[in-house]
């Protein structure tokens, strides 16, 4: 008999929902914290750039059970992933289970000597301590602002510029007449640059380290969902824990593999004009497919012709007077400063004990599935498996989460098959495919199935492909598909 836990679920994006639903469908007492005032995450509308969309079709970010309203555009909107994303919540009444506006500030383990945590919450300027058996943690990957300062930049400010992280540009009129320039090169600087742009900026300049492939919504006219998210491509990258025979077979057919990825390179520069923008990467597309892999921002091209955007390869050295000087020494004249610089990864509610022996001095994170480390007790991580199908991924882990915090998973891993595995991971990471580093290593992309394989296989799902030999090979994840997938493993319930 399973007994039941009090769990505490920190956070209520998309993964905080997906475990707070996979551990009260469990018999779980669930209490959720949000620091926020509302659900969603990245996607709670204070937190949105304007214009914002998903990168994935809708299809590919959905939960199992619920689709994305038909009249969704395939790629829908910031607010329309809010709304869906509420609508999630009020179909299982997850309401019910979360406070809002609490943060959770510290976490220690139990003084009275049971497993598990007290977590120290914060509401309305006041803290409490809270006792529970088991924590899901899911503050995500975009929960801390990676805040940098050049030189300067008090003068600067004092004589009337601004400089805001990308998460504080959320109204458009901030770029009207205004030189706007964006430090970074990810998909949320082209956001922001091409909005800039489209809303009156004066002019827009995009400064930026390393160009990175980049992958437009349609490829040659196809929905790149229909190319890119696939078993069949995924065999074409070199995983983990691959068999001498799968090693041999990769080794044998390596000039297709070359020739697939160098046609779709050729293609890319073709259809983007990458060439004329010297916007060519140097590093070949397989090497670099992981989760950062930005789309192309619709617009951005055509932006870049009509001249109101202007690219320049380097990084900010200085501001000085009303501009900013860039490393390679042109000064760039700056009204508006956005620095599109990420976010820091972390947990920092965990105490620096186990943070140390959570992640690496190379910031590589120790992780089991990308969810769970054996020296960190009655916790686990929900959405630290990021990937190009986030919200799949996030319910996978949580399903997997539950069974394994019950000790219910058909193979449950003692602690020394965790270590291996998670030595495995990082030699893996280090040595074999150094674009699975992004992200501390939290990111499943472009190893979708693969992962997906190996929770389904320890939650002992009885069904993990589709009957259709086909449509396994040359198709996307099936959020459908994955629900029936999931209701073939053992049920349970805790009492
Ligand atoms: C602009 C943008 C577009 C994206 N598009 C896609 C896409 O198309 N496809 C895709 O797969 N992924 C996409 N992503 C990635 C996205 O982050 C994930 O898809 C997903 O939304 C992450 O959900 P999450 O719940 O893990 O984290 P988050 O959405 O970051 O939610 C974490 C929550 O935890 C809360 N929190 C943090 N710390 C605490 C604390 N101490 N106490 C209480 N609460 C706390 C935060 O307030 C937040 O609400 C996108 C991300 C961004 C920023």
């Amino acid at each position: 008999m399973v007994s039941r836990k009090t769990v505490a679920v920190i956070g209520g994006g998309v993964a905080g929902l997906a475990a707070a639903k996979a551990f009260d469908k469990k018999g779980h007492r669930v209490i959720g914290f949000e620091r926020s005032h509302d659900f969603g995450g990245v996607w709670e509308l204070s937190r949105s750039y304007p214009g914002v969309q998903t990168q994935s079709p809708k299809d590919l970010y959905r939960f199992t059970d619920l689709a994305m309203p038909e009249d969704y555009p395939q790629w829908p909107k910031g607010p329309q992933v809010h709304a869906y994303i509420h609508s999630y919540a009020d179909k299982h009444k997850l309401g019910r289970l979360y406070q809002l506006n609490t943060g959770v500030v510290g976490m220690e383990r139990r003084a009275d000597g049971k497993p598990g945590w007290t977590l120290t919450l914060e509401s309305a300027g006041r803290t409490r301590q809270e006792d529970f058996d088991f924590v899901a943690i899911c503050t995500g990957q975009f929960s801390y602002k990676n805040i940098i300062t050049h030189p300067g930049q008090d003068a600067f400010v004092a004589q009337g510029g601004q400089v805001m992280h990308s998460s504080e540009y959320t109204d458009s009129e901030i770029a009207r007449g205004k030189h706007v320039v964006v430090l970074g090169g990810s998909k949320s600087s082209t956001d922001i640059a091409v909005n800039a742009a489209d809303h009156g900026a004066r002019q827009v300049t995009m400064v930026y380290r390393k160009n990175v492939w980049r992958i437009p919504y349609f490829i040659g006219g196809i929905n790149f969902k229909r190319l890119l998210y696939m078993r069949a491509q995924e065999m074409q990258f070199n995983s983990w824990g691959r068999s001498p025979l799968k090693k041999l077979f990769a080794a044998l057919t390596k000039p297709l593999v070359w020739a697939n990825f160098r046609g779709l390179e050729t293609m890319l520069k073709l259809q983007l004009g990458l060439k004329k923008w010297d916007m060519v990467p140097d590093t070949p597309i397989e090497k670099e497919a992981s989760c950062s892999l930005p789309l192309v921002t619709p617009g951005f091209f055509e932006t870049l012709k009509s001249g109101k955007l202007k690219l320049v390869q380097g990084s900010f050295d200085h501001y000085d007077g009303d501009s900013v000087v860039l490393t390679n020494g042109e000064r760039v004249k700056c009204d508006v400063s956005v620095l599109a610089v990420g976010w820091k990864l972390g947990v920092p509610v965990l105490p620096d004990a186990y943070r140390e022996k959570l992640i690496e001095s190379d910031g590589q994170y120790r992780v089991y599935r990308l969810s769970v480390n054996p020296d960190l007790p009655e916790v686990g991580f929900v959405g630290f498996n990021s990937s190009f199908c986030t919200i799949l991924s996030a319910e996978m882990i949580a399903n997997w989460l539950v069974r394994y915090a019950d000790g219910q998973l058909a193979q449950q891993p003692s602690e020394a098959d965790m270590n291996s595995n998670i030595e495995m991971m990082l030699n893996w990471r280090r040595k074999e495919r150094p674009a699975a580093q992004v992200y501390g290593g939290l990111c499943s992309a472009p190893f979708h199935f693969k992962h997906f394989d190996e929770l389904l296989a320890d939650m002992g799902a009885t069904k993990t492909k589709r009957s259709n030999p086909l449509a396994e090979q040359f198709s996307y994840p099936d959020a459908d598909a994955y629900g029936e997938f999931l209701a073939s493993a053992p049920d349970y319930q805790a009492g």
